[in-house]
């Protein structure tokens, strides 16, 4: 029987045999012993499952990856260093110099940076759309060299929800994939695959971990992506790899190839591997994220509905507050909650949202986003300060934008905080 999310947030990734850890260890060894040098040869011909090194593969990472892929249903994960890591593997796995690549314009600061400066300065081109494309402006997006198309499902900061399910119709209509970023909703929220998503990505560096201890990047495949019955679009995947004697991933590891290339090829050359003992932390921090989530939405919404009654607070950005525009749109594919992050602005502009934030004794400025302790970001004097309030406008970025990360603390303190600092202003 299936279990619930919730039994697998807590029981997937380490099935402990007789007598072994209860907890999985922290395998903190870069290598691992043979009895052969038959045995070792064929981990290198990747014939054989066993640990030989961890930047391919380590027993702690490998319970995390395998606790993430059951959460999201896939066939398969790989734990990277950083979220950065995970996103770049993602989109490198299938498209190479002289392809194309279609993203959402409504992404993080860092993929965005990747999509429209070094990826382009590798040769591979991007058009960015708008999150709420209509099917024609997606289809006029699309080009004979198009390789995938990707976008968060909740992004950050803007909190635009991708119409995933239009989105993955439009990618599969040209016969490439879509890969999604869930970092913001998580599998307790949001399951991609459930919509036609190919591939997703996370930075676990946020809800996953949970508590702001350990970086870390996961890609998970769906496995249900054919990626033969596209052979050409992807010869990464679908001809002979001569650096291991002309294996095929697409055709000798079933419907796991996607993933199984990301770790043997990209991990192999690259090396963003993380730490077991950041594997380890995460998957501490798993074992609570459904009880975490429920509490973070919960919190949110009510901080949300208590900001729009605010004199001094002229707009608010919460999709799952009932009149948002994409209310129905955020409850569709997100039924329980989306995250603890909401955007808002103040009368007074730019100074008096710092004003705000100093004001403020509970929430801490940082520039984290998605833990367990409430803090906040002013984009426009902080991670933007460099921007004019023109160039802001241009990427959807308001001068007295606020992101707030509501944490699990009492609500009521959470509100009074802002009562206070709202007093003040
Ligand atoms: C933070 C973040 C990233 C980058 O992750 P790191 O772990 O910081 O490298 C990517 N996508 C989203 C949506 C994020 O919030």
């Amino acid at each position: 029987m299936a279990w619930h999310i919730e039994t697998k947030c807590i029981q997937e990734g380490w099935q402990p045999k007789n007598g072994e850890a209860r907890v999985v260890p922290v395998y903190q060894s870069t290598t691992f012993k043979y009895e052969s040098a038959q045995a070792m040869g064929e981990c290198f011909d990747l014939k054989s499952s066993s640990f030989f090194y961890t930047r391919l593969g380590n027993p702690t990472t490998d319970a995390v990856e395998r606790k993430v892929a059951a959460l999201e249903g896939g066939v398969g994960a790989l734990m990277t260093s950083a979220g950065m890591a995970a996103s770049a593997f993602a989109v490198m796995n299938i498209a190479r110099a002289g392809d194309h690549i279609i993203s959402s314009a409504a992404v993080y600061g860092g993929t965005f940076n990747l999509f429209h400066k070094t990826l382009r300065e590798l040769g591979i081109d991007v058009t960015f759309v708008s999150p709420t494309a209509d099917d024609a402006a997606l289809e006029a997006a699309f080009r004979p060299n198009t390789r995938l198309v990707f976008g968060e499902t909740l992004s950050n900061p803007s909190l635009d929800v991708l119409d995933i399910s239009r989105f993955a119709a439009a990618a599969h209509r040209h016969g490439v994939p879509l890969i999604v970023d869930n970092t913001f909703p998580t599998p307790i929220n949001c399951r991609p695959f459930e919509f036609g998503a190919d591939i997703v990505v996370h930075s676990t560096s946020k809800y996953l971990d949970g508590h702001a201890v350990s970086l870390g990047g996961m890609i998970v495949d769906s496995g249900r992506f054919d990626w033969m019955a596209h052979a050409d679009k992807f010869p990464g995947l679908t001809t002979p790899d001569e650096s291991y004697h002309g294996l095929v991933y697409a055709r000798d590891f079933g419907n796991a190839g996607y993933i199984v290339k990301c770790r043997t090829h990209l991990m192999r050359d690259f090396g963003s591997a993380p730490s077991p003992e950041n594997a380890f932390l995460l998957s501490l921090g798993i074992d609570t994220l459904h009880l975490r989530m429920q509490r973070h939405c919960e919190n949110a919404l009510a901080v949300a509905r208590f900001l729009q009654q605010q004199p001094q607070v002229t707009w608010v950005k919460f999709p799952h507050l009932p009149g948002d525009p994409q209310y129905k749109l955020a409850t569709k594919y997100m039924p329980h909650g989306g995250s603890g992050v909401i955007s808002f602005g103040v009368r007074g502009g730019r100074d008096a949202a710092c004003r705000l934030m100093n004001n403020l004794k509970l929430a801490a400025i940082a520039t984290h986003v998605a833990d367990l302790r409430t803090c906040l970001l002013h984009p426009a004097s902080t991670t933007h300060r460099q921007m004019t309030d023109e160039q802001l406008a241009e990427c959807g970025v308001k001068p007295e934008l606020i992101r707030l990360s509501v944490g699990i603390e009492h609500v009521q303190d959470i509100i009074d905080d802002l009562k206070n600092g709202l007093a003040l202003l």
